[in-house]
């Protein structure tokens, strides 16, 4: 389990909205479903924290979402919406280049000296 610390979040952040983006682009999400998702890999991340995360991407165009009346009352789905599904294209791109890097034994050097 990583703990989403106060000093880990924002770190991780991108990672869940990227979580978020491809369970949304499978099939409509609710809060609750997306917690108990994101536990499964990992992250611990309350109400508090993932509403306002939603919300944010659908104001930034990622996610479009309704609220669904059933017995259990209502409940808001997010869906992604296309301009979603494309940021997501890029960070399958972007994700897959990082993961190369992370497991690389020696990372390209960026201070300019060349190894010996
Ligand atoms: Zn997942």
């Amino acid at each position: 389990m990583i703990p989403v610390t106060n000093h880990q979040q924002e770190l991780f952040y991108g990672l869940i909205r990227i979580h978020v983006l491809l369970h949304a682009s499978q099939e409509p999400i609710f809060g609750l479903a997306m917690m108990e998702e994101l536990a499964h890999h990992g992250y611990r991340i309350g109400p508090g924290t993932l509403y306002p995360l939603l919300h944010g991407m659908e104001q930034a165009g990622l996610l479009k979402s309704h609220v669904e009346r059933g017995d259990g009352g209502k409940r808001r789905l997010y869906k992604s919406t296309p301009a979603g599904r494309q940021a997501l294209e890029k960070a399958r791109v972007k994700v897959d280049e990082l993961h190369h890097e992370l497991h690389q034994a020696h990372p390209r050097k960026v201070s300019g000296r060349r190894p010996d």
